[in-house]
């Protein structure tokens, strides 16, 4: 043996790394000698090309890898973890997740990681902008004509009225920082820092309520689930209980099954219902829990994580990412709202947190429950065939008694009083004045922010779009401005139409427009409305259900944000504005979505012995959507439905898998979407059908022009020789491939 081959020669052991990067496959780094502690789970920085990347040790070969030059092989840079930070169930559902999104292996695992343990780095403070005065009518004038930006910058801080997180006003206004800097510089706003929260929730306070006897049928549901928990075996449930049935009761008693049985838990919430009441809950009957949601800072979510790591937090409470939280000896996964559309991702990876908390449980031996008073198809069409999901059920509201009684009323045949757009339908009005006379509450939904959502031209029937995008500018009357929901970019209102010059008048309703209404009509009342432009700081959001719930305001008008969660029992009368935004979109889920937003938001009404009453106000009276949800009929509608799915192969019956491409110009897009086509035309397989390349309902997005393809696989299996193709596909700048 030679001197040189002793000391010079690779020896391994070797390890792959999974690197964030679109490339399906692990990269073999050798480990240098003291580096003993280094295991699969453990993030190691390594050279890649001319870069330190920080990557997840996925894998331990004591044999070199082959077909590599082995002193082509470096060594691994650093070891950043003593102990694997991800468990090997965790590796496995990255694996899994990478397999069914199609991205690699290594952008799935970070997807699970919190950004500060991605990065390496830290931050410890949280950069906030309040508007501090002193600009006088002359100055604010000449920000409106030379600086809009900054103007606008402005406006939004006064609006918001005290101090707003630097990175919240970026992400509401599509704003940078530098009209920041510059008003900075002119005396007229300031920065401050402020610590994080080390446990944002833990400030709220917690009521000490009883513990309520169960129902019959919620006694029911806990039986089946403890008895799966206590025989430690993994097990999926359906709980489908009307909304009031006491769902969340049921998943309390089940957590605290798992949390005497020494093992942890997660609960999967959609964000927006992620409200401190819901915290309070879980706080109160499982002591402290992990908060995961949108809304921390990266320092904060790297603190929660270590916490549950360590076992000092058991009970973790999120959306969709909390699913990924590293809980030692998961014992229970609740979903709750599992129909919520929140819960899939719309950015690689681009899983469906509903999905994955499945297999997870799978994968950990756990009790998986999903819970919603209208069931996603998929879980439902699951629950039905047997030795799978199972199905529990709460017919019956805890309190209150029945359903609320709906009242359809068909807008068509309604008129509006003379010069203006109709908003409240008569009957509405009627049900609303005897609500509030009685000193009861009002929820009023409406998925349209702004004013008015598009300008019409009576003479060539068009409406006026984003010179970015291919939607309509919708008005927004607080900032007298024209603003696209895509880009964000601000403009002045048209006047006259761009493609015929005759004048344009606006149409439809938003939020604003509608409160303008309902405070004609009732003088009296305290309205407050919620959507993303009164919901400014972190802490609106929590204001206004705080004094809804004390009676301040006696009428909530909002967005997607007051149709879900809430539970305010003096709230007797509900009222959809417009039930039919949401079959609007060309999308073989539309129907199943109005369905859904109908549903939940009668939901709000009659939580008490009060009774209540829900109005629906529509053009479309005759869809099954709407017929069944006035009825409360999930059964009726779901049966239909699934007829229609199964008929056009559609999920749940056949994989629907939507490729995407964007170019900055047309030839450049059609070309890219053609040769996908080919290529996907030429492995294709019986059971799969190929549509497209067409335009994309919005064909143009920030001057981006986009095309798609839409392939079907039934039964979903005959996707299978399609696959490296797909991967490939996934692989491509300006390609997404998405699994709907
Ligand atoms: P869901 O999530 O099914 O819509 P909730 O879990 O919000 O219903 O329950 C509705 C209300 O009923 C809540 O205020 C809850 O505290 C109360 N509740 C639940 N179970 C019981 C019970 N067994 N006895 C009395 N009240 C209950
Ligand atoms: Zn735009």
């Amino acid at each position: 043996m030679t001197e040189g081959f002793l000391f010079g020669a690779p020896q391994g052991p070797w390890v792959r790394v999974a690197l964030d990067m679109p490339v399906r496959r692990e990269f073999s780094y050798e480990v240098p000698e003291g580096m003993n502690e280094i295991q699969p789970g453990c993030r190691a920085r390594v050279l890649f090309g001319s870069r330190y990347l920080i990557g997840v040790v996925v894998g331990l070969d004591p044999h070199p890898p082959e077909g590599v030059k082995l002193d082509r092989i470096r060594p691994v840079a650093a070891l950043l973890d003593k102990e694997p930070i991800l468990t090997l169930p965790l590796l496995r559902l990255a694996r899994h997740m990478a397999d069914t999104t199609f991205c690699s292996w290594g952008a799935a695992l970070a997807a699970m990681l919190p950004a500060a343990l991605r990065k390496d780095r830290k931050r410890r403070m949280v950069k906030t902008v309040e508007w501090v005065g002193g600009l006088d009518g002359a100055q604010q004038k000449l920000l409106e004509e030379s600086f809009p930006k900054q103007e606008r910058a402005l406006a939004y801080l006064k609006k918001a009225d005290g101090p707003v997180e630097v990175r919240l006003f970026k992400d509401r206004t599509g704003l940078s920082d530098s009209p920041l800097k510059t008003l900075e510089k002119k005396g007229w706003v300031k920065f401050a820092k402020r610590k994080e929260y080390l446990n944002p929730f833990a400030e709220s306070p917690v009521s000490k309520g009883s513990i309520p006897t169960l129902t019959a049928q919620q006694e029911q549901c806990v039986n089946e689930i403890v008895h799966s928990l206590e025989a430690r075996q993994h097990q999926d449930y359906l709980l489908f209980g009307i909304t009031g049935s006491g769902k969340t009761e049921v998943y309390l008693r089940a957590l605290a099954t798992c949390l005497k049985q020494g093992r942890g838990a997660i609960v999967l919430v959609p964000e927006i219902s992620l409200t401190p009441q819901t915290v309070a809950r879980f706080r109160e009957r499982c002591g402290e829990v992990a908060v995961l949601h949108s809304g921390l800072t990266d320092a904060e979510r790297h603190d929660q994580w270590i916490a549950i790591q360590e076992g000092k937090l058991r009970v973790v409470v999120g959306a969709r990412s909390a699913l990924f939280a590293p809980v030692p000896d998961l014992g229970l996964i609740v979903v709750d709202e599992e129909h919520e559309s929140t819960f899939k991702q719309e950015s690689v990876p681009r899983y469906h947190a509903r999905e994955l908390a499945q297999e997870r449980a799978h994968l950990e031996k756990a009790v998986c429950v999903l819970g919603s008073a209208t069931p996603s198809l998929e879980s439902w069409c699951a629950a039905q065939k047997p030795g799978g999901m199972r199905l529990l059920e709460l017919r019956s509201r805890v309190a209150g008694g029945a359903l609320p009684e709906v009242l359809v009323v068909d807008m068509r045949s309604e008129k509006p009083e003379t010069g203006h757009w109709l908003v409240v339908s008569k009957p509405l009005e009627v049900q609303m004045g005897k609500a509030l006379e009685k000193e009861e509450k009002v929820i009023l939904f409406l998925n349209q922010r702004g004013f008015a959502p598009a300008w019409h031209c009576k003479i060539c029937g068009g409406s006026v779009h984003c010179k970015q995008c291919d939607v309509a500018l919708t008005y927004h009357r607080w900032r007298k401005k024209a603003l696209c929901h895509y880009c964000m970019e601000e403009t002045p209102p048209p006047r006259v139409c761009p493609e015929c010059h005759h004048p344009v008048g606006l149409v439809g309703v938003g939020t604003e427009r509608a409160e303008d209404t309902v405070e004609r009509m009732f003088p009296k009342a305290q309205l407050a409305r919620m959507d993303r432009d009164t919901m400014l700081r972190r802490e609106s959001y929590e204001e206004v259900l705080r004094g809804f719930g004390a009676g301040e305001s006696q009428i909530l008008l909002g967005t997607q944000m007051v149709a879900k969660g809430l539970d305010f029992p003096d709230v007797t009368v509900v009222g959809v504005l417009n039930a039919d935004t949401a079959l609007h979109h060309p999308d073989f889920r539309a129907s199943e979505r109005c369905f859904n937003l109908v549903t939940q938001v009668s939901g709000r009404a009659g939580r008490s012995d009060l009774g209540g009453r829900v109005v629906v106000q529509t053009w479309m009276p005759d869809h099954p959507a709407i017929r069944f949800s006035s009825k409360h009929d999930y059964r009726g509608f779901a049966e239909g439905e699934l007829k229609e799915r199964e008929m056009f192969g559609y999920p749940p019956f056949g994989a629907a898998i939507r490729f995407q491409f964007e170019a900055a110009d047309v030839l450049k897009v059609e070309s890219m979407a053609a040769a996908a086509a080919a290529q996907l035309q030429e492995v294709s397989a019986p059971g799969c059908v190929l549509m497209g390349p067409a335009p994309p309902p919005v064909e143009k997005i920030k001057g981006r022009v986009r095309r798609q393809i839409l392939l079907k696989a039934t039964p979903p299996d005959a996707l299978r020789p399609l696959l490296p193709v797909l991967y490939e596909l996934c692989q491509k700048t300006g390609v997404t491939v998405d699994r709907l």
